[in-house]
């Protein structure tokens, strides 16, 4: 009974998501969706990125938390329009929500569409929101043994951000042993050592973000 009920729920799914995807293409839109545990560091990273690239690249945010309207104003503050998603609990985003959510945006001329996804690397990994591209964080403080002890995360993504990287010596965080593993999962895996705060690194994501939005308005 509950395969059922769980098949039910994501072919419904699935039928929001290739509605987005579709709309995603024809307009040229990247639509990102970042997945990562809470903190790893992914709204800092928006903050940078919008900083970094406003004036090159129009980028608007989708935010999921379960509660409170915190990182959308966080986003706001940079200047990039932001949606706040509160699930009220619920611990991923489904694609459904981003159809509600992108209709209160302003998506004319939009370049990128970043969501950014409850923080959790289990259950948002099974739902597809349509996105044209996959990216995962990890930082540092969560350990370098992530990767393999939840491979959904990280088998299906295109990007690999691992930040905090400024504290990985203190950490005892092994970049060698996570990049092995996360590459022993998916070979084609881009992965970008970076640290949000400093912006360390930063320049090869930036430059995969607009390198990318060219290849897809091709
Ligand atoms: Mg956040
Ligand atoms: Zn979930």
């Amino acid at each position: 009974m509950r395969i059922k009920i769980e098949q039910k729920i994501l072919a419904k799914n699935e039928d929001f998501a290739s509605a987005n995807r579709k709309y995603f293409k024809r307009n040229n839109i990247l639509c990102i969706n970042m997945i990562s545990s809470p903190g790893s560091g992914k709204t800092t990273i928006l903050e940078q990125t919008a900083k970094a690239l406003k004036n090159k690249l129009n980028i608007a945010v989708i935010e999921g938390d379960l509660y409170t309207e915190y990182d959308a104003d966080r986003i706001r503050k940079t200047g990039l329009q932001a949606v706040q998603i509160e699930t009220k609990g619920a611990c991923h985003l489904s694609a459904e929500q981003i159809t509600k959510a992108f209709h209160k945006l302003d998506a004319e001329k939009l370049d990128v569409l970043v969501i950014e996804n409850v923080g959790n690397l289990v259950c948002p990994s099974d739902f597809d929101l349509g996105e044209l591209r996959r990216v995962v964080v990890l930082s540092t403080a969560e350990g370098d043994d992530k990767c393999a002890k939840y491979p959904g995360s990280f088998a299906q993504a295109d990007v690999l951000l691992i930040n905090k990287m400024d504290i990985a010596k203190h950490v005892d965080f092994k970049i060698s042993k996570a990049k092995r593993d996360a590459r022993k999962l998916n070979k084609q895996l881009k992965i970008f050592e970076i640290s949000a705060k400093t912006t360390a690194g930063m320049d090869k994501w930036f430059n995969w973000l607009l390198k990318s939005c060219k290849e897809l308005r091709k």
